[in-house]
Formats: C-alpha cells, sequence, structure tokens
C-alpha cells in the first residue's frame, strides 16, 4: 500500500505579533487557532533583518535570509551600478510601487522558491511569484485594483475576504494541491494606519482565524486533514509609532543632499537613503571617489565622525551597523559607543569595544544555532546572525540604521501617515508566531528560514542548500 499524499497548507499572517495572538487565543477570539495551539505547537520564531513585508518572506519560501538573496529592504540601493549610470533599471528599487514585479528577477535565478520545490503549489497574495503560472496564482486577477482601494480608503477587510473565497473556491473546485500559500495581509495594514491593538487590526486576525477553521472543515470532510500539514507564521511584529523622524532629510539638511523614493532625480546627490518598513533605512554615501562600499575607515572620512555623533544622538536612531575594516567584521554603535561582530567561517562572536550597544555582553565565538539561542529572549533577537548576512550584501548601503521603537524614519512621503512600524532589529519587530499542528518536533529556538526545510522534508522532497534547519 502507498503512503498517503502528503499536504502543506502555509496561513502567513503578515504583521501578527505573538503575544497579541496569545491574548485573542486566551479572550476566546481566535477559536481555530487556539484549537491547533492545543492540538499541536504554538512557539515564537525568530524572524530577519530588516524585518520588513517582501525581504522578510524570503527566509521560509527559499530558506534564505535577505541578504544572501540580494534583496536588503522593500527599497533598496545599488552603488556601483548608480555611478555607472543613473538611468540605470539596476541602481535602485522599490518594491512598494510598479516595481514589485521585478522582486522575482532581482533574486538569485539559481536559488529555488517552495513554489518550485514543492510540487502543485497555489499562491495567495505573496509578491514573490517566479515560475509560478497564473492559474496557480489565486489573488492575482483584481489583485491591484482591490489592494490599490484597501490602501487609499483604508477599506483592508475586503482583501483578506476575497483571498479566502478564491481558497474556498479552489478546494471546492476538486483540484488537489501538494502546496498552498496564503497571505493574509490586513493585521500588517491595520496595525500600520489604526493601531496594532485596535478593533480593526482584531477583526483581521479574526477572519484569518475564521479562513482557517473553514478551510480545516473542508480538508478534514475530504479526507485530507490528517495527512497535512499546517503552518501559520508572519513576517514581523508591529510597534505603534509616535514620531517621524525623515532620514533622508537630515542627510540633506546635514549637507550630503540625498535622493530616495519617490524624489529620485535630484541632481548630484551626495547620498541615496532608503526606508523599509519604516524602522529600518539604510544609508549610501555619493561624496566620494570610486563605487565601493565603504568599511569604517573611509567611512569616518566620508560620513565624518561628528555627523556621526550628530546622528546617533537623534532619538529616532536605535544603532546603527556597518562593515569593519577587515573582512567578516561588523561594527555596531549607538550613541555610547561600539562593538563589534566577527564572523570566521562557521562561528559568530560579539564583543563589546567602549560600550555594548545590544546589551549582550560578551559572547564567544558560537556556531549560527548557538548565537541564535543565546541572543533570542534578548533586546535584539539573532542579531549576531542578521547583522552579518544584511552586510554582506553591497546593495544594503554604507550604513544601516535602526530605529528605536515608537519611532520611524520617513515622514513627509508617507500617505496615509503611519502609526505603526516594524523594520528594525529589536524584539517587538523580530519576534513572529509559529503554528503547526505536530507536536514533537525540535524544541531548540527557531527561525523562520527553519520552516524552508521542514516543509519539503514533510513532503519527502529533496532539500537544497538553505539558511536553515529542519525541526521536524
Ligand atoms: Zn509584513
Amino acid at each position: 500500500m502507498s503512503s498517503p499524499k502528503k499536504r502543506v497548507l502555509f496561513y502567513l499572517l503578515d504583521g501578527a505579533r505573538p503575544d497579541i495572538l496569545n491574548g485573542l487565543m486566551a479572550e476566546g477570539k481566535l477559536p481555530h487557532l487556539q484549537q491547533l495551539a492545543e492540538e499541536g505547537t504554538f512557539r515564537t520564531a525568530t524572524t530577519c533583518f530588516p524585518s520588513t513585508t517582501g525581504p522578510a518572506y524570503l527566509p521560509f519560501l527559499t530558506g534564505h535570509f535577505p541578504g544572501t538573496m540580494n534583496i536588503p529592504g522593500i527599497r533598496w540601493f545599488d552603488k556601483q551600478e548608480f555611478k555607472r549610470t543613473r538611468w540605470n533599471k539596476m541602481a535602485m528599487r522599490s518594491y512598494c510601487g510598479p516595481e514589485a514585479n521585478w522582486f522575482n528577477t532581482d533574486m538569485p535565478a539559481e536559488i529555488p522558491t517552495l513554489f518550485e520545490v514543492m510540487g502543485k503549489s497555489y499562491n495567495l497574495y505573496n509578491m514573490i511569484t517566479r515560475n509560478i503560472p497564473d492559474a496557480y496564482d489565486l489573488g492575482k486577477k483584481g489583485k491591484s485594483w482591490l489592494y490599490m482601494r484597501a490602501h487609499f480608503m483604508k477599506r483592508h477587510h475586503p482583501v483578506d475576504l476575497q483571498g479566502h473565497e478564491r481558497i474556498m473556491a479552489l478546494l471546492n473546485s476538486g483540484k488537489d494541491f501538494d502546496f498552498l500559500f496564503a497571505v493574509f495581509p490586513s493585521v500588517d495594514w491595520d496595525s500600520h494606519y489604526h493601531h496594532i491593538r485596535d478593533y480593526r487590526t482584531v477583526e483581521a486576525y479574526q477572519i484569518a482565524d475564521n479562513s482557517i477553521g473553514e478551510v480545516r472543515a473542508n480538508l478534514e470532510k475530504k479526507g485530507w486533514w490528517k495527512d497535512t500539514l499546517f503552518m501559520l507564521t508572519s513576517d514581523h511584529g508591529l510597534t505603534p509609532s509616535h514620531t517621524h523622524f525623515d532620514l533622508g532629510d537630515w542627510m540633506t539638511e546635514q549637507g550630503l543632499k540625498s535622493v530616495g523614493y519617490p524624489v529620485i532625480w535630484r541632481r548630484k546627490p551626495k547620498s541615496a537613503v532608503m526606508i523599509s518598513g519604516n524602522s529600518f533605512g539604510s544609508i549610501h554615501l555619493l561624496n566620494h571617489d570610486g563605487a565601493q562600499v565603504l568599511k569604517e575607515q573611509e567611512l569616518m572620512i566620508h560620513f565624518g565622525k561628528t555627523r556621526m555623533t550628530e546622528l546617533l544622538r537623534e532619538k529616532a536612531v536605535d544603532f546603527v551597523a556597518y562593515r569593519g575594516n577587515r573582512p567578516g567584521e561588523y561594527m555596531v554603535q549607538n550613541q555610547h559607543g561600539k562593538a563589534l561582530i566577527t564572523q570566521q567561517r562557521e562561528n559568530y562572536s560579539y564583543q563589546p569595544l567602549d560600550a555594548d550597544p545590544l546589551f549582550l555582553g560578551h559572547i564567544p565565538p558560537v556556531t549560527h544555532r548557538e548565537a541564535l539561542e543565546s541572543t533570542f529572549n534578548s533586546l535584539y533577537p539573532d542579531a549576531l546572525v542578521q547583522i552579518s548576512q544584511l552586510l554582506k550584501c553591497r546593495r544594503a548601503g554604507d550604513v544601516v540604521v535602526s530605529a528605536r521603537n515608537g519611532y520611524d524614519l520617513r515622514d513627509f512621503w508617507e500617505y496615509p501617515e503611519h502609526k505603526g512600524s516594524h523594520g528594525s532589529l529589536t524584539k517587538e519587530h523580530m519576534h513572529v508566531p509559529m503554528i503547526y499542528n505536530q507536536k514533537g518536533w525540535a524544541t531548540h529556538s527557531a527561525r523562520t528560514a527553519d520552516i524552508f526545510p521542514s516543509l519539503l522534508k514533510w513532503m519527502n522532497k529533496p532539500v537544497p542548500a538553505n539558511e536553515g534547519n529542519a525541526l521536524n
């Protein structure tokens, strides 16, 4: 007798925070998820840096971090390409507009996504759609109109409700699937434009919960549920923002005229500033000869030590990170001083120099799993590995800025105004829920990158090289 057919049902509850999910469950507001947590596992995992929509989908969809995938933000800049010629498609990117479609070709072609290795794979609303035929892209038809209306009318829930209907239509059509990946975007949107605990945000959690209940009932009726792996996670948390600090304007005021989205046409810019989330920013200096990414020594000359001190004095800036002078060295600096992260082969270490900006004390060389373990419950989960992976990517810029909770880094150009933010390395942005209908999997600290090999292993499929470790 052949073994029963296995399937994976994956809900991405964009912007869901584990503590809020837990609270709503305790109030009895998410009965279907509560049942899943009781029958299976409800735990917290870490996402990646920057903790922002799009790049933060890469760990579970490809098993790799944004730096490895060369997509270090929802907006990015490539100094080398820009200096070659400014009117160049590869010089800068914003996935927040019409360039969103280029996400698929901006990634390395040789690294597969789950959609390419899981078998018959359906997508709902996620923007990484490489090699997904239209017939398998459930949300595609009418998506841009629905998303635009959601954005400008601040009416988000129709998107999630329609998404659920499309899933049910697929299940009722008699078609089968191996992998079904569904994004429910409204928790993120409602948290940005209202509040992380607004009644509309709570409703968005409940819409996903209802959908899970109905889909589960359908799969149970078909006799498929017991061989289906259910997985739910998120790409980042969010925190309420009270103050907007525009990093691009600050650079211009400091004499380093900046370009950034949507103002990309200024003459003779001295810098470019790219914001994601909006608690993450990358600064690219254009006021020097050559097109190289600057390491500490050159950075202090061209950015200037005084300017760095001024930047770190800004309340919105929690810390900055940049490359050290030697390969594998990364500096983390706040207003009190700096620390050194070193990556040598498979090992990561952290050494406070004149201060301890990440509040981690001294961490001797450890493996990437131990580095996660020892920082998981700190203020900056997975800081060592996440800062290293990001700064390996030249599109990440000369300096990256992680904002303090309560602040974001983009002001004038944001409409509607953002009242919530993510993207930083703080635990409120880095911790995400992970719920699956299985017990007895590995209990060590998990990253969302671990989901990629776990799903393939569940399906008995070959697992391509990746930066995660299977939990099953
Ligand atoms: Zn998101």
